[in-house]
């Protein structure tokens, strides 16, 4: 159940504008509908996806029009690609770190936030940032703040505010909502996984990995190859991608 909060209703009256980082996952599809569902002005919505070139799912744009064609739809690119910054390193992001996420979404999310919002003075600067998180993912995201005031961002004539509308949804509830509002999840679902962005993540389960490494031949290669290079392995466990899935590159 999400509770309305007050503090929104507010930030809609002021003309905020509504950031939705739209993964192509059914999260983000999720999220957008509940936004528009709640009331946020289709004018004061913006969906920004940061695009993780060839590691990510096929599709992930196309998905994105599809279901929300009448929105302005922002592509964040980041400097250097996931598979560059392995080979940088030497070493696969770890879970903990998770320089990928700071590196490939968030800051190219943030540069494109503050670009749109210095080009539509219309905003006053006024923004806030939603994400599709939910407490049901995992005990450290259960443990994320809904609504804050974000204090690093606030900069420069900026009020920048993080909000996780569905926290509270659950997987069910979610899809559901989908569904509802005459919708599909993105094609890599129906393929077996359960979860989107990077096809090889270094927390996907071992059943995700291998139904992509099914999927994505040669882009698993890739990874497989990556692995022997550098002599790191994309999982925590150490185990090599064709030791967890048994499919040979
Ligand atoms: S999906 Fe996984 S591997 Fe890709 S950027 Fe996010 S955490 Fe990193």
């Amino acid at each position: 159940m999400i509770c309305p909060s007050m503090q929104i209703l507010e930030l809609i009256a002021r003309g905020a504008l509504f950031v939705v980082n739209h993964s192509a996952g059914k999260d983000s599809q999720a999220m957008l509908i509940w936004l528009r569902v709640f009331g946020i002005p289709d004018d004061q919505l913006l969906l920004i996806h940061a695009d993780l070139g060839e590691v990510e799912w096929p599709g992930n744009i196309e998905h994105i029009q599809s279901t929300a064609p009448d929105l302005p739809l922002v592509i964040a690119r980041p400097r250097r690609s996931l598979l560059e910054m392995v080979e940088d390193r030497g070493m696969f992001p770890s879970p903990q770190q998770r320089q990928c996420t700071s590196d490939l979404k968030r800051g190219p999310i943030e540069r494109e936030i503050r670009r749109f919002l210095k080009a539509n003075p219309r905003f006053n600067g006024l923004v806030v940032n939603c994400m599709g998180m939910r407490a049901e993912e995992s005990p450290s995201r259960a443990k994320a703040t809904r609504f804050r005031f974000n204090p690093r961002n606030s900069k420069a004539g900026r009020e920048w505010y993080d909000w996780l509308p569905i926290f509270d949804l659950t997987v069910g509830e979610v899809l559901r909502m989908i569904f509802a509002a005459g919708q599909a999840p993105h094609w890599a679902y129906y393929a077996g996984m359960t979860r989107l962005s990077c096809c090889f993540c270094i927390m996907a389960s071992k059943a995700d990995l291998t139904t992509a490494a099914g999927l994505m031949r040669s882009l698993y290669r890739t990874y497989v190859e990556l692995e022997q290079r550098v002599g790191h392995t994309l999982s925590m466990s150490r185990q090599t991608l064709p030791q967890i899935t048994g499919i040979a590159a």
